[in-house]
């Protein structure tokens, strides 16, 4: 970074005493007039004063509380730029075993999970990952033992298939195969009797539907620890890319009605094909809504599917021959909903994986008026030479999920991704760092519950193009990996240009959002960083995660 200014701000500011002022080994204040600091000031919330630990000395007064935070770093507050923290807590009930391994680490979660319910009350778990079955086919059968009979209920990291408990089966009156107006599947061994493996929405929904709601004041609870959880890990900021759920916002204002909710979220809700005019009209009328830590603010679309399922949309078929056509099946409505959107002044963010999909979003995007209203790509899979120059002749930004690439396909290109692209397709995936190369905004984000949102470890991806503490993974592509600088950026600077919006810094006046972490996310290993200490996140001056202990008043 660059060195410390010679000029430091002179306290106290206007005569005033700082509520709050933060020491550390470094602040990276992203913002090139003040380049890397040591102290700040914060009053009312925002930063008042930037400079070196001796200027701080003579900033406070008796009142003012300081927080030293030793020989940590510290960076504007972290914004996944990609969530679905609400639609998600359906998806990610019960246990995390996005981290499980092996069939014990399973077992031994759930046992867990079990052991703190009711004998006939049902165990929750989600984000496995199939490997733990090795070459065998995922089944129910580890969680009859693991769950002690209870009826239990397991989704796959995918969110497109899920394993069962028999108790789970027999409440649901599941034997054997059945018809379904889909590809979904109840799997059945060689005797015809459901191993307990469900594929696809319409056989799972057959369980899912017998297992009992979250409560509205559960559904509460859950979000704030979900997001709280976010804050652990450094985020103060998400875009959230959906507003399906009808509580949504009666969600929110429950959470606000009790405190703060623990990180902001700005809300673009989505805008899908088939609105009548009228509901478009309403559907555009919820802009600006908000409460004291969100807002709806932007339009997410979505063009095409993914890669993996067969519903992307290609230039030429798959492997498979499929993800030939769009999930947005008129591309014209799709173009004038977009060029609606944009007269009325509100960004979108396009969900586009495939190679078509994606030229498409940015010719459509690109044939815009320029106003200034920044459009933003989301995905952006496998992107050809050809279309990533739209992108920076027109000025649009990407929106990217480092997470997507190193947890789900491979250096080898065995991966399902990979092998349904072929090798010049799979050879242009996730081109984050030449599309930084050129010049293209791009925002970082995890996609939550898709993904693991842990932002240190999404940043740390990014870098490395591997799984971040998996050093024996080989990574996929390396040429595109981006910097240490870059990848902060994508979840600072970045993540806000992304929207139009100015942020991502500790500039002078600016909210005091920032993050303290243990390891320096610049001057670091990489792999250090992704399990580093979160020491302290603050939104608007105040602490969200730590700092009690590190008060010296
Ligand atoms: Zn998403």
């Amino acid at each position: 970074m660059t060195p410390p200014p010679e000029q430091h701000s002179p306290l106290p500011v206007d005569g005033q005493e700082p509520d709050l002022v933060i020491l550390a080994r470094v602040v990276h204040t992203l913002d090139p007039d003040l380049g890397d600091v040591e102290a700040l000031a914060i009053r009312d919330g925002r930063i008042v004063a930037a400079g070196g630990r001796n200027d701080a000395a003579a900033w406070g007064g008796g009142a003012t509380r300081v927080i030293d935070l030793g020989a940590a770093a510290v960076t504007p507050g972290l914004v996944d730029a990609h969530l679905h923290p609400i639609s998600g807590l359906e998806l990610a009930r019960g246990v995390d075993l996005s981290g499980c391994e092996d069939l014990d680490a399973v077992s031994a979660a759930l046992a867990e999970a079990a052991a703190h319910v009711g004998a006939d009350d049902w165990v929750s778990g989600w984000g496995l990952d199939p490997n733990v079955f090795g070459t065998t086919e995922p089944h129910g059968g580890v969680l009859d033992a693991a769950c002690g009979g209870r009826p239990a209920f397991v989704m796959l990291f995918d969110a497109h298939s899920a394993i069962v408990s028999r108790a789970a089966l027999r409440l649901a009156d599941v034997v054997g195969e059945r018809e379904f107006p889909d590809a979904s599947r109840i799997v059945v061994d060689a005797s015809g009797d459901p191993t307990g493996l469900l594929l696809e929405n319409e056989a799972m929904r057959l369980v899912e539907s017998i297992r009992p709601s979250e409560s509205f004041d559960e559904r509460v609870a859950h979000l704030v620890a979900v997001l709280e959880g976010m804050a652990a890990t450094g985020i103060t900021a998400g875009h959230v890319m959906d507003m399906h759920d009808d509580d949504a916002i009666a969600v929110l204002e429950a959470v606000e009605a009790q405190g703060d909710l623990p990180i902001r979220l700005r809300i673009s809700p989505m805008c899908v094909p088939g609105m009548t005019d009228t509901e478009f009209a309403e559907f555009v009328g919820l802009q600006g809504r908000g409460g004291r830590r969100w807002t709806v603010e932007g339009v997410k679309l979505m063009i095409d599917g993914t890669i993996d399922n067969g519903t992307a949309w290609l230039r030429e078929p798959d492997t498979r021959g499929e993800s030939t056509s769009p999930l947005w099946l008129d591309p014209a409505e799709y173009a004038r909903r977009v060029t609606e959107l944009h007269s009325r002044g509100i960004p979108t963010a396009t969900h586009a994986i495939g190679d078509k999909a994606i030229e498409v979003v940015v010719r459509t995007l690109a044939a815009l008026q320029r106003t200034g209203i920044q459009h933003r790509v989301e995905h952006i899979e496998t992107l050809p030479d050809d279309v990533l120059a739209v992108f920076v002749e027109a000025g649009i930004a990407a929106s990217m999920q480092p997470t997507h690439c190193t947890h789900y396909t491979r250096a080898d290109q065995t991966d399902n991704w990979s092998v349904r692209l072929g090798r010049e397709r799979a050879d242009r995936a996730w081109r984050i760092g030449d599309l930084r190369t050129a010049g293209v905004t791009v925002a970082l984000g995890s996609d939550w519950p898709v993904a693991p949102y842990d932002a240190r470890a999404s940043i740390a991806d990014a870098i490395l193009r591997r799984p971040a503490l998996k050093p024996h993974v080989a990574p996929v592509l390396p040429e595109q990996a981006v910097s240490a600088l870059q990848a902060l950026e994508g979840y600072t600077t970045h993540a806000f240009a992304s929207i139009g919006a100015v942020g991502g810094t500790l500039s002078m006046g600016a909210p005091a959002d920032l993050v303290a972490f243990a390891v320096d996310p610049l001057d670091s290993d990489p792999d250090d960083f992704a399990a580093s200490d979160v020491l302290l996140t603050l939104i608007d001056g105040t602490p969200v995660i730590g700092a009690d202990e590190r008060v010296d008043a």
